[in-house]
């Protein structure tokens, strides 16, 4: 059912005929594909470096520690996304502090101020579903406050505010390419930076902490992993980023195909994306009134069985119980909301506007039936 899933790759043979290529070549890993990637992400994202890992979780890791997030370090981020972009800094020892959202998903730039103390160190944001944040407002509170910013943007390659490309604000930006994100190289991930020392610092950690001396010879400078993204993917993001803005056209034409069947839609909001910002369109949320929530199990069951591949994206970082278990029990009242009435509709570039079309029909028939059915408050 890869079809009307809410998410899902699109390989052609351009993408086969490169890895192909790559495996009948010499060099797996630690060629020259990884270089031309790395060059392709710079090129179109106007950030001046880009360390390709192999996966964005790693991504995370090389970026926080790089920066110097350490034990006891609080970090100002967002309950709405994928655990590893908290994960990653809890490895290190430091400390979540949760800012609510907004109803679009996204961190509510309003309320980080009154979270900073002396033992912040960075504010971490998510693009969510490809909808940039709001990076001006963010950009200037971590200027004054001497904060990182780092953006954890593995929906968002592709988006951009102001033609400015999501990847190329802040102190660094992670993407992901993992196989449903905007492009995949199966499983991978890049940080995104103008800092020439974070740059070499990445690419040490990515590798062993190890650099080359003369002949045989090799010193190791610093603790390291092996991080590396190997030839094969490198090759699928080389062939997959000539794609990319054919991707979110297509996504784009699907989203705004369901904006126009929804827009007197009273049951739901969606997610709205400003006239000076493109949104890589990595997922179509719709977010159901308060008293469809307790009928959001039913809905979401019905529309599964209607062939619709939706998802929920996400319940609150907090919420998981080894959140639980170390930080306590948080409860934001925005971000628990969202978590209680958000479905992902399929939306992807393999989908027709055909497809489209049926999924805003099946959508609207279903929800309908849950009209008079609301909860009772
Ligand atoms: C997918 C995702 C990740 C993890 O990416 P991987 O490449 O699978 O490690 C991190 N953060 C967010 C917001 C994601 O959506």
């Amino acid at each position: 059912m890869a079809r009307l899933d809410y998410s899902t790759q699109w390989i052609d043979e351009e993408d086969v005929a490169g890895v192909v290529e790559v495996l009948k070549s010499p060099y797996l890993t630690q060629g020259k594909k990884v270089e031309e990637f790395e060059k392709a992400l710079c090129a179109y994202t106007g950030a001046k470096y880009a360390i390709t890992f192999n996966s964005a979780t790693s991504a995370l890791f090389g970026a926080y520690t790089v920066c110097g997030i350490c034990e006891a370090d609080e970090i100002i981020t967002t309950p709405i996304s994928f655990v590893a972009t908290s994960n990653m800094f809890v490895a290190l020892g430091a400390n979540p502090i949760w800012c609510d959202v907004k109803l679009d998903g996204n961190i509510d730039e309003k309320q980080i101020q009154k979270l900073i103390t002396p033992k912040t160190k960075a504010i971490v944001v998510v693009d969510f579903g490809g909808k940039p944040v709001a990076m001006e407002q963010i950009e200037a509170i971590a200027k004054q406050h001497n904060l990182l910013l780092i953006d954890d943007a593995s929906h968002a390659l592709g988006s951009s505010i102001d033609g400015k490309k999501i990847g190329s604000f802040g102190d660094m930006s992670i993407f992901s390419f993992h196989a449903i994100k905007p492009i995949t190289t199966s499983e991978g991930g890049a940080v995104m930076t103008n800092n020439e020392e974070y740059a070499k610092q990445l690419r040490l950690i990515r590798s062993h902490g190890m650099v080359k001396k003369e002949l045989w010879n090799s010193d190791m400078v610093s603790l390291g992993h092996n991080f590396r993204m190997t030839e094969v993917a490198a090759s699928l993001g080389v062939t997959q980023m000539k794609k990319l803005d054919s991707f979110i056209q297509i996504r784009n034409e699907i989203a705004f195909y369901y904006e126009e069947r929804f827009k007197n839609e009273k049951l739901f909001l969606t997610q709205k994306i400003a006239s000076n910002q493109i949104s890589s369109r990595h997922l179509y949320p719709i977010i159901l009134n308060p008293e469809l929530q307790c009928k959001k199990e039913d809905i979401f069951k019905e529309l599964q069985a209607s062939g619709l591949g939706v998802q929920v994206h996400y319940k609150p970082i907090y919420q998981n119980s080894f959140y639980k278990n170390k930080f306590g029990e948080v409860s934001l009242f925005v971000a628990n909301d969202f978590y209680r009435s958000e479905i992902s509709l399929p939306c992807h570039q393999q989908m027709s506007l055909e497809d489209a079309k049926f999924v805003a029909d099946t959508f609207l028939q279903i929800i309908q039936k849950y009209n008079y059915r609301g909860c009772s408050f």
